[in-house]
């Protein structure tokens, strides 16, 4: 045990050791490293999704709380169903990964459960303290939660984890979007998760630039269950969001920031699991060969693109859901995942460019291009 005024050198610190931090802690080998954070796994526990290719399950599997091969948006005119035979959308327990994260870790001494203070930034590096030690690390990667602008796009939501009184009749179905609910205070649908036929996690999400009361989503879920004459027997659990859509600032950018804080969250849609893991395997591989630079997460095409897409948003916040029917009706079920992830080719850009209001599409994109954002 080191004296708290000993200076304890280490090659790589990892602030923050979330969906990101612990991501990449598992995958280093060789080198000096320590991960700092405060909470526990059970305090950080949320449902994380997405698109998983069959490769990535068996990896995942100790966190996965449920994946399904079909999925469907609906509003009041028309349902999009989709059946796709190359990803499944599955369900992460953030605690269950995390936990299985660090059972992961090459020593179980490189996890600081310690919040980090104190922080002076010298090239890459830095010193600082955590639990009263004090610490020199020659290279900083740092997630911790970056700064959003109160006034931009956000992705919003309560959901609540419940068990019904009675079945549903399907549950082999994910509800990406339900709309046929109240939107006069911007785009707001209903997300299910139905993990068996009597056990769902149901989201109020809404995207606009305005929070709401907590209670708001919370009648609007009830409303949702009401209407289609569903009775809860118990309540599991509750989880409550917010994920930027713009442009965030990280809390320190001359270092290298990893994560959500390295702009890893996909702009329109708040889906980032699959692109951090994708990011920290490539970190991991480059610091092996002496590069510690971080990659920028998403091309700059796509950033432009997704960008177009939020300002045609919150230009015409009533062409919300067209918007959204209008994307996933242009696709099958893999150009969707595809799309979700990232990595769309050109063929599915051009249909949902095609498929969307072309006035609003081109008027976003002329601002998009004139701004300096
Ligand atoms: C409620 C919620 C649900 C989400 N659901 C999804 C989803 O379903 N699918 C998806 O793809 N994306 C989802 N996202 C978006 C994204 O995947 C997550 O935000 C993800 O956790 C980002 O990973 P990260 O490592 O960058 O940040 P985090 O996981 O937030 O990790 C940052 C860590 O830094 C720690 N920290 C803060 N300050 C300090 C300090 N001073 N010292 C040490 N540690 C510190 C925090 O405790 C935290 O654990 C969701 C986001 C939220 C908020």
């Amino acid at each position: 045990m080191s004296s708290p005024d000993e200076i304890i050198d280490i090659d790589i610190a990892i602030i923050g050791g979330g969906s990101a931090g612990m991501a990449l802690a598992t995958k280093i080998d060789g080198v000096s490293t320590k991960i700092f954070e405060p909470k526990t796994v059970a305090e950080r526990d949320c449902s994380w999704a997405l698109w998983a290719h069959p490769s990535q399950l068996n990896e995942l599997r100790p966190a996965i709380r449920g994946s399904w091969d079909q999925w469907r948006l609906i509003d009041y005119d028309s349902e999009v169903f989709h059946h796709s035979h190359a990803y499944r959308y599955t369900s992460l327990s953030a605690a269950k990964y995390l936990q299985h994260c660090e059972t992961m870790l090459k020593k179980p001494d490189m996890m600081v459960r310690a919040s980090v203070e104190n922080i002076f930034f010298e090239g890459g590096g830095a010193r600082f303290s955590a639990n009263g030690q004090n610490y020199c690390a020659q290279t900083i990667y740092d997630s911790r939660p970056p700064v959003s602008k109160s006034d931009s796009l956000r992705q919003h939501f309560m959901g609540w984890e419940v068990m019904l009184k009675e079945p549903i009749d399907d549950a082999s179905v994910v509800t990406l979007m339900d709309f046929r609910v109240d939107q006069s205070r911007g785009l707001h649908f209903i997300y299910v998760l139905p993990y068996s036929d009597r056990h769902l996690l149901i989201e109020s999400t809404m995207i606009s630039a305005q929070l709401e009361d907590k209670d708001w989503y919370r009648d609007a879920i009830k409303k949702w269950l009401t209407d289609r004459k569903l009775e809860v027997e118990s309540q599991l659990s509750e989880e409550y969001g917010v994920i930027p859509m713009d442009t965030v600032e990280p809390q320190n950018s001359k270092v290298n920031n990893i994560g959500a804080a390295g702009g890893a969250v996909r702009l329109s849609s708040g889906y980032a699991f699959s692109t951090i893991q994708a990011q920290m395997s490539l970190l991991a591989a480059s610091i092996t060969q002496g590069d510690r630079e971080v990659e920028r997460p998403f091309s700059k095409g796509l950033m432009f693109l997704d960008k177009v897409f939020n300002r045609a948003l919150s230009a015409q916040v009533d062409q919300g859901v067209s918007l959204f029917m209008a994307t996933a009706k242009a696709l099958n079920a893999d150009q969707f995942s595809q799309f979700m992830l990232g990595k769309a080719g050109l063929v599915a850009w051009a249909r949902v460019i095609l498929a969307m209001p072309k006035w609003a599409f081109i008027k976003s994109a002329l601002r998009q291009l004139f701004s300096h954002d």
